[in-house]
């Protein structure tokens, strides 16, 4: 049987400069103070994989330093309609990150669903922004984390058929190494060490695993 994996996702740390670019933006950033305390208590469950969606300049500012100091390492998803503006991570930062040991894998061109985007947007969402990604870091991209966590059985199709290795979601329940379709947990705004510990780290009981593996078939099934 396959190990089981917790992963973890953040999103801004620090504060944000300026408005929120989606509606309820802000309640995925969280400061730094917070961010670092629960990086310490993920380095110690040997279990957890950590991520980092939207591409926002604190991947490079904050979390990667913080990564580097405790020898861990993660998965980052930048948009790919933002890279290089004033509140993301450009090229360098991207290149910083692959030579830091860092995964960098595609969120997309422009911060849409893919369950209502693809059906206009299929290319730009799912081919040019992988290979405006994989061009900005000098490696291949493999790896796509879905906007919003939205997903339905035709993007995972679409997926598929693009050929992505990983693709990651926000289910909010545990992982299985290796498994092409990975559901993470969302760190939030009010979120600490112990909170993160009792929410995303607790083991699953038997029945709780059941209810997981039903759930997450049905929300690919859709
Ligand atoms: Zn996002």
């Amino acid at each position: 049987m396959s190990t089981e994996l917790r992963n973890i996702s953040f999103h801004g740390i620090g504060t944000p400069n300026g408005p929120e670019r989606e509606p309820g933006e802000h309640r995925y950033w969280v400061t730094e103070q917070a961010f670092l305390d629960v990086l310490d208590e993920c380095a110690k469950h040997p279990q957890v994989r950590l991520s980092f969606d939207d591409g926002n300049a604190s991947d490079v500012t904050i979390a990667l330093p913080a990564l580097a100091e405790r020898g861990l390492t993660a998965d980052f998803f930048p948009i790919a309609d933002r890279i290089g503006d004033p509140e993301s991570v450009n090229e360098d930062g991207l290149r910083a990150l692959t030579a830091a040991g860092m995964t960098v894998g595609t969120h997309g061109a422009g911060h849409r669903p893919w369950t209502s985007a693809l059906a206009a947007h299929h290319d730009a969402e799912l081919r040019t922004a992988r290979t405006r990604i994989a061009e900005a870091t000098g490696r291949p991209v493999d790896t796509a984390a879905c906007p919003f966590g939205a997903y339905d059985r035709h993007v995972l199709k679409a997926l598929r058929a693009a050929g992505y290795r990983t693709v990651f979601t926000s289910d909010a329940r545990p992982a299985r190494e290796g498994a092409w379709l990975q559901p993470r947990y969302s760190v939030e705004a009010q979120d600490t060490a112990e909170t993160v510990r009792t929410r995303m780290l607790t083991p699953r009981s038997l029945s709780g695993r059941m209810v997981d593996r039903g759930v997450l078939t049905m929300k690919a099934w859709r």
